[in-house]
Parts: C-alpha cells; structure tokens; sequence
C-alpha cells in the first residue's frame, strides 16, 4: 500500500500510534493524500530476545515496554514518557519517525548503540542508528525494528522538562554500563538537533571505574558531569530557547543529570583523600529523588519540572 501510494505521486503519511502525526495533520503542520496505517501489521508488535541482541518490533508501544525485565534501561525510558494515554498508543517506530531533539527513547537508543531495521519495496536492511538518523527512512519505506546488544551491566536514564504528561523533556540523559566489556555509554538529548553521545567523559570514566567491584570514586563521578558539561557547551546550540530552556540552562542540567546517572549505576566510593563532608554532599546526589543545592532538578520547582524521573 505504502510502495503502491508513494508510486502514484500522493504525500503518504505513515501512522503508528498517531501521538505526533494527528496533531501535526490537525494543525497542518503536515499534509498528507493519503494515510498508511500500521497498527493492525501484527508483524510490528512482536519484541524478541537472542543469545546476545533484543529485537523490538517498530509497532511496540511505550506501554509494551514498561515492564521488560530483558532490558531495565528501556523500561526505565518508557515509563518516563507522556502519560498513560501516550505510553499506551505512542510506538518505537513513530519515535524514530518524529526524531524529537530529546525524546526519551531516542537519546536511550542512543547509547544503547542501538541498530534500525528498515523495510522498502527494495528489501530490508540494518543500519547503525547513526547513519539511520543521518540518511532517514526511504520515501516508500518504513522502519520495522530496532536491535540492540544485551544488557551488560546497570543502566539508567533520567530527564528534567516540564510536566511530564504534557510537554517533552527539555533535557534527557541515559547512560549505560557494560561490565563485561568494560564499556560506559552516555546520551544526552536536548542539546543539539539530536541526542549527542559523550565520547570523552565515555573514556574517562572508563578508566576511573573498579571493574570487580563496579563501583566508581565519587571525585570521578563529579568530573564525569564536568566533562559533559564541557562537551554540551561545544555542541551548537540550535534548539529554540524559552524560559529555563536556554543554553546554559541545558548545560548545566545535561552535567548534573549526567553525574546522577552514572552514580546511580556505579555507587561512588569515597577514596582515603576524600573529606568526609564531600562524601555526604555526592551520596545524597545518589539518591532518587534527592540532589546537590545547585541541581536544576532539586527545588519546590523540581515536581512540577518532573525532575524526579
Ligand atoms: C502530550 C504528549 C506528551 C509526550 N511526551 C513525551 C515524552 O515524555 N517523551 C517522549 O520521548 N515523547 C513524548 N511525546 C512524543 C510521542 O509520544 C512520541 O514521539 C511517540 O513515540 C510517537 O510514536 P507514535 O506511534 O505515536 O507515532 P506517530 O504519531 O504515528 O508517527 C510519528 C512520525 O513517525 C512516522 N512513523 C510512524 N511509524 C513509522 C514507522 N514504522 N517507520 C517510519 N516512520 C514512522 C509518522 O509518519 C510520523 O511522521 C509526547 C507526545 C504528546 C502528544
């Protein structure tokens, strides 16, 4: 249907859950002849595990996703998503379809290393998320599933936004931990056009973790948010601005999400130099729902921005 629409010329609108795609038609933001609708191509829905890779199907809903215990840290991205209304109907596909600057499972995939399987009327083929995100989906195709490697060790993603049910996040954060292949992985989105990953505060904390314990020092944990910071403030900064969007705002909160993330995977450790007081000041900076005095998500602001998540 979609091969044979796109072939008589007409703007063909894929349609998933419809979360972004019916107000973007309603509003006319975007226009469409004609409308192929995904939801009943059970094919979509099916999520599968192998030996080292989970496969999610395009059509598999936020809500799907809430409980997979095969994979903690995109749970964890789901139920950060919209609300229950959302969560039920919004799906992988549209969210690589909408490509949002920070959405949630986008900026997860991102550091998951996540590949995209695209179907056309020429075949099928994997793709690095990367490259996906660079060259997008054919005119006549669509996205069918994305696949990334097991679990290796803790995951988290964290974000800070307005009210989560109504608005998407301002600034999202997923870092994942492998401690089998030694690897630390971190997304921010919200800084630039796309998530962005932190290649340099990647090596350093890399080098800084205690593989057998798992565990990481808490001065490390600190600079890990600093070099973020660092590495935001040189992405150019295209996103509109409004009040507690701006640039600094978005620095200063990727850091301090980036720091919380990875000391909720890796539990820091004071070392013998460390004064005691600094100890008291980071483990609170690791507990959910509490935060350093200069955290954009602490505050009585921080329930209504939905810092918590
Ligand atoms: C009130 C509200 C709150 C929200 N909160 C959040 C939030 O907290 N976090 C967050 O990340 N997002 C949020 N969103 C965004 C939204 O829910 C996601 O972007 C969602 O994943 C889109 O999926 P969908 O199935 O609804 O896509 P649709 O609306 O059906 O489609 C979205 C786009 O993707 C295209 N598309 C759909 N399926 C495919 C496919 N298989 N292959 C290729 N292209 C496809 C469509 O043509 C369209 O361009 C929110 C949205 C709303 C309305």
């Amino acid at each position: 249907m979609l091969a044979a629409a796109h072939e008589s010329g007409a703007a063909v609108a894929l349609l998933s859950g419809g979360t972004d795609l019916v107000p973007a038609l309603r509003s006319g933001e975007r226009v469409a002849d004609a409308v192929v609708a995904l939801r009943r191509v059970l094919e979509l829905r099916v999520r599968g595990a192998g030996a080292d890779s989970l496969t999610i199907g395009a059509g598999v809903t936020y809500a799907d996703l809430v409980g997979w215990s095969l994979s903690p840290g995109l749970a964890r991205a789901a139920r950060v998503v919209g609300s229950v209304q959302i969560r039920n109907t919004g799906t992988v596909g549209g969210a690589l379809g909408s490509v949002r600057p920070a959405g949630d499972l986008l900026t997860y995939l991102t550091a998951a290393d996540a590949e995209v399987l695209t179907a056309s009327p020429r075949g099928t083929r994997w793709r690095p998320l990367g490259q996906f995100l660079a060259e997008g989906v054919e005119a006549d195709g669509l996205v069918t599933a994305v696949r990334l490697a097991r679990p290796g060790g803790p995951q988290v993603h964290v974000k800070i936004g307005g009210r989560q049910a109504a608005y998407p996040a301002i600034v999202s954060c997923a870092v994942v931990v492998d401690r089998v292949r030694h690897r630390v992985a971190c997304a921010i989105g919200g800084v630039g056009r796309l998530p962005a990953r932190m290649g340099g505060a990647e090596s350093f904390a890399v080098d800084e973790v205690d593989w057998t314990t798992g565990t990481i020092p808490v001065q490390a944990a600190r600079r890990f948010g600093d070099l973020v910071v660092e590495a935001v403030a040189g992405i150019s900064p295209v996103l509109p601005v409004g009040p507690g969007e701006s640039a600094d705002y978005r620095c200063h909160a990727a850091g301090v999400l980036a720091s919380r993330a990875l000391a909720r995977c890796l539990h820091p450790q004071a070392t013998r130099a460390t004064q005691p007081a600094t100890t008291t000041e980071l483990a609170t900076d690791a507990q959910p729902g509490t935060a350093r005095p200069s955290d954009p998500t602490a505050g009585p602001g921080a329930a209504g921005r939905g810092g918590g998540s």
